[in-house]
């Protein structure tokens, strides 16, 4: 029985990842039936043709994984293990390093504090969206800087006075999209001694990541939000802390042998923290974005959403009383996201208005950053102000852009 085949390479295609999705209509006010805009790709991206090919393989036969005898169980076990190797390579893993399979990036962050040595303390930053804020028993949460270096200086200051440490940050922010100087952070990080974990979730559909180039000790990311369907994400990172740890999960496979008094020894490798039967579709689906996204797709896949970026840009700053959402400076490099206000307006009936008359999806809120939120825009009467965030992706368009700018324009104007 052959072994199931995750598509490496796909067909050439004008479009660097293919995604699913592009055809969907719905209607809006006024009796009308429109395309679809969906510009909330950093909440959920659409799935991508790899991964729902991947599926669509497996899920005709598929069986256990790491428990049955017969030959689907043994054939769904070596692609769940091949989809490890796939995802080692896509994050840069140095060898050693460890791949755990996890539901998403809040769970592999969970993860990472689970296995935290009891004197470490964790820095970070209080504008981190809440699953790199809230998972941590010792925490010193610093406040937000006005610039990458003013990051690295007040995570320096910090490791001086700390002893054992994790920092812990956003590759990109989920509000503003920008750049977190990760490599930077690591070089100080390095000098006291301390580890870093990059919360990943933004970065990674966006740009390749390296543990080993990055110099950084672990790296969480979520399958929904790299164009794989929900429920898979990984935590790749050191071992030492995943093996001292207790299991994450316990019950069947994190448990190597249970004696007769129902005492048991816990297995080693990922298998300490994958506790159940694991997600085959969900990783064999995450590893065929992994597989697909090579290097000059990622140039392509970079390039085309940089490009949209500043079109969305310059098109909402032409929009009187639209203000745009930034930590530092505009020129600052960032991700496909772009959050704003509109003044005079709530920013739920802007996001309402765009789905209702113009068919378009955008989030608006608090993001799950809300110290974050509330720095970026303070209250209004005791209540926390909100922003609309439109987000990029692989299936986004010119034409996509063009349509949010002209909707917004056009509710500003009313
Ligand atoms: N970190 C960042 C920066 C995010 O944007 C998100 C989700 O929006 C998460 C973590 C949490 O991801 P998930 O909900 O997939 O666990």
């Amino acid at each position: 029985m052959p072994p199931f085949a995750v598509p490496v390479d796909l067909a050439p295609s004008p479009v660097p990842l293919p995604v699913l999705g592009a055809d969907i209509t719905v209607p809006v006010t006024g009796n009308r039936t429109v395309p679809y805009v969906n510009l909330d790709v950093a909440a959920t991206a659409p799935c991508a043709v790899a991964a729902a090919e991947a599926v669509n393989q497996l899920l005709p036969s598929y069986a256990s994984v790491h428990r049955g005898a017969g030959q689907l169980s043994a054939r769904c076990t070596r692609a769940y293990e091949q989809a490890r190797e796939t995802m080692r390579r896509f994050l840069g893993c140095r060898p050693g390093d460890e791949v755990v399979f996890t539901r998403n990036t809040t769970d592999a962050l969970n993860l990472v504090a689970h296995v935290l040595p009891a004197d470490t303390v964790v820095v970070t930053f209080v504008g981190e969206h809440h699953a790199n804020l809230l998972p941590w028993p010792r925490v010193v949460r610093l406040p937000l800087p006005s610039s990458p270096d003013e990051a690295v200086a007040a995570v320096d200051r910090a490791l001086r006075r700390l002893g054992p440490a994790l920092v812990t940050v956003t590759g990109a922010g989920n509000v503003t999209g920008e750049l977190w100087p990760v490599a930077d952070l690591a070089g100080v990080a390095r000098r006291h001694g301390a580890r870093v974990a990059v919360d990943a979730a933004q970065l990674a559909a966006h740009a390749p990541i390296s543990l080993d180039a990055l110099d950084v000790d672990y790296v969480a990311v979520s399958g929904h939000k790299l164009y794989a369907p929900f429920g898979a994400g990984v935590l790749a990172g050191r071992a030492d802390w995943l093996d001292a740890a207790q299991p994450y999960l316990r019950g069947g496979g994190a448990s190597a042998h249970v004696d007769s008094a129902g005492v048991a020894s816990w297995a080693t490798g990922a298998a300490r923290h994958e506790g159940g039967t694991p997600n085959l579709i969900g990783a064999v689906a995450l590893a065929a974005v992994g597989a697909t996204l090579t290097p000059p797709r990622w140039e392509a896949l970079a390039g085309r959403e940089q490009a949209l970026l500043a079109e969305l840009r310059a098109g909402l700053a032409a929009v009187p009383g639209v203000r745009e959402l930034r930590l530092f400076a505009p020129t600052h490099p960032r991700v496909g996201i772009v959050s704003f206000v509109v003044d005079g307006l709530d920013s739920a009936q802007v996001a309402r208005r765009l789905a209702e008359e113009h068919g378009i999806g955008v989030r608006d809120g608090l993001f799950c950053a809300h110290p974050l939120t509330r720095h970026l825009l303070g209250t209004h009467g005791g209540a926390p102000r909100t922003a609309v965030r439109a987000s990029l992706g692989a299936g986004t368009t010119g034409d996509h852009v063009a349509r949010l700018v002209t909707a917004v324009r056009a509710i500003g104007a009313r």
